[in-house]
């Protein structure tokens, strides 16, 4: 039996009506043409295609439409919105929260290599940025601020609109990298008054290597294009638009924002589930916020057992110790690490994530199969 999949925080698989639609973009018979051919029908279709599924994405968010510029998902919006506001706007400070994904953290410290300054805004020990830690660290040549709306090891979610309210008063601008968030919250820029968003398709059911950056349509929000060319995307990021990508990206989108009145609730108690299941084991605790979190994510602490030995032995489930990112090396996390875990803590660790495929059933024979084999490597370690 193939193992169960609770790793929805790493990827997602397509949904079927995301790939029919893709598929019709692709082949002479479909809408194949260069978005930007402006001297024939199969272009304007082409075009008129992609804008159908920017107008999808901006509606997920409350955005405009001119708001969206398409990348290739998450990591390259995250470089983007920093390097492209640094250059813009000249050097100076950036602040970040200091457990933000690595594509924001690496373009952070490459800015600071480049003569920037930065401050790693360290999180409180449920995961959380305060706005009081964001005011800390602001200077007078603040240019921006980076915070995560939803943490993908911990799924705790930030007070962004707070965070917000405290780069207003100080002249700054908010960067929120939102790709764990669309389709798990309401995601409204207005609501939570960011001057820049990243998301990631294949977060929500859509393809991978599609994304966006929302930038706010407004005098004081200047990025810079880091990918030069044709000047696609309102010269921020050139490139011949992929229509079949970014179609799949507005259909997730759209069936995302159809669902956020149910799934989230649905998938909360599955998750709400799936602890209670496996709470009584010994020494087991729940990382990350107790209330404001992810209806998706668990970040679970089985604290008397070996992290590794536990996931090799976990045969019947495809879940992660850290983000799938960070997978590939077998030092803690530094998510964990900051806040407050040791070493041993943070090895022993899993990140269970559902979503929505996920079913009741399932649940219950994961909880069924943590039980057991935990209670096995708990036994062999007394
Ligand atoms: N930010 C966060 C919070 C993420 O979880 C991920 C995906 N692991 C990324 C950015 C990178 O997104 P992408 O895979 O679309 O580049």
């Amino acid at each position: 039996m193939n193992p169960i999949y609770l790793d929805y925080a790493a990827t997602t698989p397509v949904a079927p009506e995301v790939a029919a639609a893709m598929a019709e973009c692709l082949t002479l018979d479909g809408n194949f043409a260069n978005p930007a051919s402006r001297s024939h029908r199969y272009g304007w279709q082409a075009e008129q295609a992609v804008e159908t599924a920017r107008g999808q994405v901006a509606a997920l968010i409350g955005a405009d439409a001119r708001e969206i510029v398409w990348t290739s998902g998450a990591t390259e919006s995250n470089n983007l919105a920093l390097k492209g506001v640094l250059e813009a706007a000249g050097k100076g400070h950036l602040a970040v929260s200091a457990i933000e994904h690595k594509s924001v953290l690496d373009p952070a410290e490459w800015l600071a290599a480049q003569g920037n300054e930065l401050t790693l805004i360290d999180p409180d020990s449920t995961g959380q940025i305060t706005p009081e830690a964001v005011r800390a660290a602001l200077r007078d040549n603040t240019r921006l601020v980076s915070v995560m709306l939803i943490n993908n090891e911990l799924g705790t979610v930030n007070p962004i609109a707070d965070i917000a309210q405290v780069c207003r008063e100080h002249g700054c601008l908010l960067h929120v990298d939102a790709a764990q968030a669309l389709g798990k919250m309401p995601v409204d820029v207005a609501a939570l008054g960011v001057d820049l968003l990243s998301m990631s398709a294949h977060k929500v059911y859509g393809p991978k290597g599609v994304g966006a950056l929302y930038v706010r349509r407004s005098g004081a929000v200047n990025v810079a294009a880091q990918i030069h060319g044709g000047g696609h995307e309102r010269g921020m990021r050139s490139g011949t638009l992929a229509t079949h990508q970014c179609v799949g990206f507005g259909v997730a989108a759209a069936m995302a924002a159809d669902e956020l009145d149910s799934r989230p609730e649905q998938l909360a108690r599955l998750r709400d589930r799936l602890w209670q299941g496996v709470s009584g084991l010994p020494g087991v605790r729940l990382n990350g916020h107790p209330t404001e979190r992810s209806c998706s994510h668990l970040n679970i602490t089985f604290g008397e057992v070996d992290g590794e030995m536990l996931l090799l032995s976990l045969r019947e489930l495809a879940i992660s110790t850290g983000s799938a990112c960070t997978s590939a090396t077998v030092s803690p996390s530094y998510v964990l690490s900051a806040i407050g875990l040791s070493s041993a803590q943070a090895l022993a660790s899993l990140r269970i994530s559902l979503g929505r495929y996920t079913s009741a059933e399932e649940v219950e024979r994961a909880i069924k199969h943590i039980n057991t084999v935990v209670g096995k490597l708990t036994a062999k370690a007394s």
